[in-house]
């Protein structure tokens, strides 16, 4: 197979616990399809919450990937090394004046939805359940906005979605290879304006996680993206990225989730699940693939 054709997977967990059944699921995924199409497995570290994601919950977790048997390409890619390239994507969507300053805190945008909504009406949420971005100017005077700019208050830099996708002026698709939780498969439409003026970064951190996922799914030449369908929906955002930013669009490939007994999606604060936990207990890593369905 030539290099030009072969595939590239990743696996990109992000730190800030312990991993679990689910990410033993989806780094598992990941490898064996790599293994049989002949292509390349890779581990990012999704790591731009640099509080929550220590540098020794990177260590197990590569430790724990180890242990389930997968071999990777080496130097593995933390984020938080790379800020730089996501600030110039940043600088990028920014002189395509498509990014503002959001200075509303989530308190003000709570008190503002539940306004609106004790009039009668229903307040738009995105597929996470989060309200979308009002606007500053729905609650603040121009006066009040100056003066927060002016004493360096902290605020989030949001996509003015209106504008990019009117930049774009064509209807966007992405290729799905798995299916999403209706069954969704094939060629299918992004619809981005459902997550409103999503957060691109913020004052102190110069990405978020559709920002820097996008930069670096191309910058490592990512052709396959398989990943949990909770992410289904943030692939509108991410095809929408990357047609700004003129960057390559890969496949994506959702697979199914693994639940608690609650029907939730496993967390990574449900300890019972944790690779470590049950490796101490004494499973073997071919105990883990009968574990999440792949014997
Ligand atoms: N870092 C993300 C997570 O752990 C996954 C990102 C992705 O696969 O696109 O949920």
């Amino acid at each position: 197979m030539s290099l030009l054709s072969q595939p590239v997977f990743r696996f990109a967990p992000s730190p800030n616990g312990h991993l679990h059944l689910g990410h033993a699921l989806s780094a598992l995924l990941n490898f064996d399809a790599a293994q049989d199409s002949g292509g390349r497995f890779l581990i990012r570290i999704e790591d731009i919450d640099t509080v929550r994601c220590t540098s020794a919950l990177v260590r197990d977790a590569l430790e724990d990937l180890a242990w389930l048997g997968l071999t990777w390409e080496e130097p593995v890619r933390r984020q938080s090394e790379h800020f730089a390239d996501y600030a110039a994507a940043l600088l990028r969507l920014e002189e395509m004046g498509l990014v503002y300053r959001a200075f509303l805190t989530r308190s003000e945008i709570r008190d503002f939805v539940a306004r609106v909504e004790t009039g009668g009406r229903a307040y738009p949420r995105d597929p996470d359940g989060a309200p979308l971005y009002p606007g500053d100017e729905a609650v603040l005077s121009a006066d009040e906005i100056a003066a927060r700019d002016a004493a360096g208050e902290s605020f989030a830099l949001r996509l003015d979605m209106k504008k990019a996708l009117a930049r774009i002026g064509k209807p966007l698709f992405w290729m799905e290879e798995g299916s999403g939780p209706q069954g969704e498969t094939g060629r299918l439409p992004a619809d981005p304006s459902v997550w409103g003026d999503v957060v691109i970064a913020r004052k102190d951190t110069p990405t978020s996680y559709h920002l820097s996922v996008t930069v670096d799914d191309a910058l490592q030449g990512i052709t396959h993206v398989m990943r949990g369908r909770d992410l289904f929906q943030a692939t509108s955002v991410h095809r929408l990225l990357q047609e700004v930013l003129g960057l390559p669009e890969p496949c994506y490939h959702h697979h199914r989730l693994l639940l608690d007994h609650d029907g939730r999606k496993l967390s990574k604060s449900a300890r019972d699940t944790s690779l470590r936990d049950l490796r101490r207990q004494g499973c073997s890593a071919q105990d883990i693939r009968r574990l999440v369905g792949l014997a």
